[in-house]
């Protein structure tokens, strides 16, 4: 048995665990991260992210003259998450989140590094319900790699750090320790060597992630009103993030709520280099395309769009018989809009090749088509419509889609385009218009492009699939970061950040998200359990 002290053990090496840790050093505490994972990935889900970060008021959206508030984005919030009335930290989590965002998270990871894209993009308008009344998703120029990659480097080249922080990886760690007074520190097992491992320190923090990574679990705590789980679910959540540490904090009295709050993706297909169980990506879904069910009917009454309420598109194909869905678009509208969430499908953004970017904007990202037309198995070609249908029908094995169907649901709505935008009446049509008042979109999505266009062809058909991604719920803690227990007492010692702690007391997001929310709430939390631990205050109460 190999043993450790230090003032502070940080579980999870992900976003949220290296900016606990590299506030902790800039407080002088001792820390020490114990990572399941290999060094090459410290920096969890962060690294493979988008990098979109939900702020307030910022110098981007004023200079686009965009008048946000505090005010307007909390009531927007609210809008989304629907909380409960006994949702009491969930509230003051998101609360804390919409006031601070900008001074807290913005401003100190500009410090920090990083720059912000000058456009913002505009995701999460709302549906039924309002959602973002402004464009408030900044991206971090260079995703969410160079996010992880600046805060990473700052950790390790931080002066403290040769003296007071010591990183250990293929460490997980099975067990957290508790006498009398509270906790006091963790065990477990050096995956590379089998040796077992314990560590003792004053605070423990579990950084951990969600639990979207074990799709058991996740089904076992799909959202009632959706139905039965779908038959296939995705993984497009970290490998090791399995809930572990969620049930071992409940075996210390501590409290976990909402697990059945997720935000699973509708568009998520086969990555075609999988480096877990059925690993995905998720689309971000082209606007032009048409949504179909697993039989080519469109679904609707509403059609389906991305970009206005994530979570009504997961319903809406959880309502569906066989619960994954069709989009059938052609190669000119894949070309200009076909994209995927996440670092590693966005080349230029991440390598800050500008000239790339400003091509890949303009001209669409050829190449990530390709490849994907390619290389991935939901994707199928065709000349004509009875070839597509024939194909669609070919990699589901089933007699699912009939030509006359795929055939009307293309028509009609090409035939809506034929007539003009005077006599437009489809829904879809009205939100393309919409999205095309806003530059941050116009110039990513087409103006009214037919699907059976011979100019436009081969037709391409992509089988998509509900997509576990984050995770809303977790490990309830109050304003401090403190893990609280069934009467709401913090249990001594024990700490939880990120999306462990469902980004902030358990479930900070209600039932839905503004987007870009996640990585902002990682490194909220991660900042506020540094300054507890510390005996500061980051954030004044109320
Ligand atoms: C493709 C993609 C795109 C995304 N885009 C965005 C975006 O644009 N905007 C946004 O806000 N969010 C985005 N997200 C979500 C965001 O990246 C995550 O919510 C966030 O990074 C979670 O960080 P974390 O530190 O809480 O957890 P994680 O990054 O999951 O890190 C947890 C760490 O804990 C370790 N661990 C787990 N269990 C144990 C154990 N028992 N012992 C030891 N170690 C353990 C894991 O190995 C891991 O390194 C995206 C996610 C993905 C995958």
């Amino acid at each position: 048995m190999e043993t450790y002290a230090s003032d502070v053990v940080i579980i999870g090496g992900g976003i949220a665990g290296i900016t606990a840790a590299l506030e902790l050093l800039n407080q002088g505490k001792k820390v020490i991260i114990f990572d399941r994972d290999v060094e090459e990935n410290f920096g969890g889900l962060a690294k493979e992210s988008f990098g979109g970060m939900f702020f307030v008021d910022t110098p981007q959206q004023r200079k686009a003259g965009i008048k946000d508030t505090p005010e307007l984005a909390f009531k927007d919030w609210c809008s989304v998450a629907k909380f409960a009335a006994n949702d009491r930290w969930p509230k003051a989590w998101a609360k804390t989140y919409v006031y601070n965002c900008t001074a807290k998270v913005y401003d100190w990871l500009k410090v920090q590094g990083i720059k912000f894209f000058p456009v913002v993009h505009w995701v999460e308008r709302g549906l039924f319900t309002p959602g973002n009344s402004y464009p408030r998703f900044h991206m971090v120029w260079g995703t969410g790699f160079e996010l992880s990659e600046v805060l990473r480097k700052n950790l390790l080249s931080h002066p403290k750090a040769s003296t007071h922080l010591q990183l250990f990886f293929q460490h997980k760690v099975n067990k957290i320790i508790e006498d009398g007074n509270g906790i006091t520190g963790i065990s477990g097992i050096d995956e590379a060597s089998g040796i077992p491992f314990a560590a003792s320190a004053e605070a423990t923090i579990i950084a951990t992630g969600g639990i979207g990574g074990n799709i058991e679990l996740v089904r076992h705590h799909w959202y009632k009103p959706w139905g039965e789980p779908p038959q296939v679910i995705l993984n497009g959540a970290h490998k090791y993030g399995l809930g572990d540490m969620h049930h071992e904090v409940e075996n210390h009295r501590g409290l976990v709520t909402h697990l059945d709050k997720m935000w699973p993706y509708a568009a998520g297909v086969h990555h075609p280099e999988p480096t877990r169980e059925l690993h995905g990506l998720s689309l971000v879904p082209p606007k032009s395309a048409l949504w179909l069910n697993y039989k080519g009917e469109r679904i609707g009454p509403m059609p389906l769009m991305t970009a206005y309420d994530t979570r009504y598109l997961v319903e809406q194909i959880c309502k569906q018989e066989k619960k994954y869905s069709w989009q059938v678009l052609n190669l000119k509208i894949a070309y200009k809009e076909f994209a995927i969430s996440g670092s590693e499908s966005n080349e230029a953004m991440k390598n800050k090749d500008i000239l790339g970017f400003i091509k890949d904007t303009l001209l669409g990202n050829k190449k990530l088509v390709d490849k994907m037309l390619t290389t991935c198995e939901d994707f199928v070609v065709a000349d004509t419509i009875e070839e597509l249908a024939d194909k669609m029908n070919v990699l589901t094995d089933t007699q699912d889609i009939e030509v006359g169907t795929l055939e009307s649901a293309i028509g009609d709505y090409d035939a809506n385009i034929d007539r003009g935008p005077k006599y437009f009446n489809d829904d879809q049509l009205r939100r393309i218009a919409h999205a095309r008042n806003y530059r941050g979109d116009k110039v990513r999505t087409s103006k009214f492009r037919k699907i059976n266009d011979k100019k436009a062809l081969p037709l391409i058909a992509i089988r998509e699939f509900i997509l576990s991604r984050k995770t809303l719920g977790g490990i309830q803690t109050n304003l401090k970061c403190e893990v609280l227990n069934n009467e709401g007492t913090p249990l001594s010692g024990l700490y939880a950040v990120g999306e462990a702690a469902g980004f902030g007391g358990g479930g900070m997001h209600g039932q839905g998200s503004l987007e870009g929310t996640f990585l902002g709430g990682c490194v909220l939390t991660g900042r506020v359990v540094a300054y507890t631990i510390s005996g500061k205050q980051l954030i004044s109460d109320g």
